[in-house]
């Protein structure tokens, strides 16, 4: 007889995962079912990218015990400033980690006063360090059977999957079951290819994040390796056709086309391992949920990294999720319609924020009349001398919406 859950979660990304511990710790009994990135994708090396995490993502995962503690896993973002260099005179905008937090109120201060997680704006987390620490914990975590996606199980329907009162999609943007049950995802795919990469550098980053919109191309290089560190992760928005060119040149040329684009901001460079592109899209599922079913993650949107938010939008998914499913009433099962449509009318319009927060700001930047231009640098050197507009900006960032 097929053993029977309470949650199956398709999907061993890191929204996958974190949900699985978060339902384990509600003593639910779940079923991870997983496929790793490589081997759906066929490919076996390992995730090059790093991500910017909020505040909000980081005490979920503190919460867990998983956020990386492995030297240099995880280094804070004290400021960050974006720039657009080619304007008549350049444009910058200047976030500090302090602008975004609360004056302490007391001998306590409030969450989010200076001390609690040093002031930082945003902690860029090394991806594979993540997926690590995640995998090791949920090996130990009673109350999770692992399942393992073979091919045959994600060609197969959803009659093939485990047994349980409800399913919860986290199988990224391209997911089988999700088409397959027919939730409606609709695309808006950017003529943009992300390249991700590692560069050593000659001088330190200091903690900053930079970002350059760059004639429509938008380059960032997020500070790795600690405080201390040179390693940058490069995150460069580009035309499909130079991110093809960019992801064909040796290590050298690489290093040397990333370094011109930024004007040696951070000296010389040098690639470290090899390169890789994604292709971007807009997309978000016309509806999250169905009777017994949930989408979660990218399985449900999907936005432009330029905010660096799409995993922080993810994990907030999977913390409104099981908040929704403990408060239930006692009577209700957890497949039930009217219970997931709380969860659905609670990230919906959060979502669609961000998303058009996101590609509002893709549009903006890679506009080519010079009215528009003129006006977007106008805004962007006004906006920086704009104390609580910048402080309300940076807080949103953070993941503290109430703030
Ligand atoms: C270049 C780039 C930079 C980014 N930077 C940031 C950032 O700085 N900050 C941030 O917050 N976000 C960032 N993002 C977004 C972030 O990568 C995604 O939002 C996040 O990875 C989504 O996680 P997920 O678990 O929902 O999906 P995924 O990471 O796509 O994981 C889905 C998992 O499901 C598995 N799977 C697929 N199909 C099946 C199946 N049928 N059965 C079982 N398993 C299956 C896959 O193999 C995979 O392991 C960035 C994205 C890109 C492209």
């Amino acid at each position: 007889m097929r053993k029977k859950f309470d949650v199956a979660v398709l999907g061993g990304g890191v929204v996958g995962h974190t949900l699985a511990l978060l339902l384990a710790r509600e003593r639910l009994k779940v079923a991870l079912v997983q496929a790793s990135r490589q081997q759906a994708a066929g490919d076996h090396s390992p995730d090059i990218r790093a991500y910017a995490l909020n505040t909000a993502s980081r005490s979920l995962l503190e919460g867990l015990r998983v956020w990386p503690d492995a030297a240099g896993a995880v280094t804070p973002v004290q400021q960050m400033v974006v720039s657009e260099p080619w304007a008549e005179p350049p444009a910058h905008l200047t976030f500090r980690g302090s602008e975004g937090h609360q004056e302490p109120v007391g001998p306590v201060g409030p969450v989010g006063s200076v001390g609690e997680h040093g002031g930082a704006l945003a902690w860029i987390v090394d991806v594979a360090a993540l997926e690590n620490t995640l995998a090791q914990a949920v090996r130990f975590q009673g109350g999770i059977d692992l399942v393992d996606a073979d091919p045959a199980l994600l060609a197969g329907g959803p009659e093939t999957l485990p047994q349980a009162a409800l399913t919860v999609i986290c199988e990224g943007k391209r997911s089988s079951h999700r088409d397959a049950l027919g939730f409606g995802y609709a695309r808006k795919p950017y003529p943009h290819t992300a390249v991700a990469a590692r560069l050593d550098c000659t001088l330190p980053h200091g903690g900053t994040a930079r970002q350059w919109f760059l004639d429509g191309e938008v380059l960032a290089l997020l500070p790795m390796n600690g405080p201390q560190g040179q390693q940058v992760a490069l995150v460069w928005s580009v035309e499909h056709a130079r991110a093809a060119e960019l992801l064909a040149l040796d290590s050298a040329s690489f290093a040397q086309a990333v370094q011109a684009a930024c004007s040696s901001a951070l000296g010389e460079m040098q690639t470290v391992g090899t390169p890789a592109g994604w292709p971007l899209e807009l997309s978000q599922a016309e509806r999250w949920v169905l009777p017994g079913w949930a989408l979660a993650g990218d399985a449900a949107h999907a936005i432009h990294p330029l905010a660096g938010q799409g995993l922080n939008v993810g994990l907030a998914d999977v913390a409104e999720l099981v908040r929704v499913l403990r408060e239930r009433e006692y009577w209700r099962p957890l497949g039930d319609l009217r219970l997931l449509r709380r969860y659905e009318r609670a990230r919906k319009a959060d979502v669609a924020a961000m998303s058009l927060l996101t590609d509002g700001l893709f549009g903006l930047f890679g506009h080519s009349d010079t009215r528009i231009q003129a006006l977007r640098q106008w805004g962007l050197r006004n906006f920086d001398r704009m104390s609580p507009l910048k402080r309300w900006a940076a807080q949103q960032a953070m993941g503290r919406a109430s703030a």
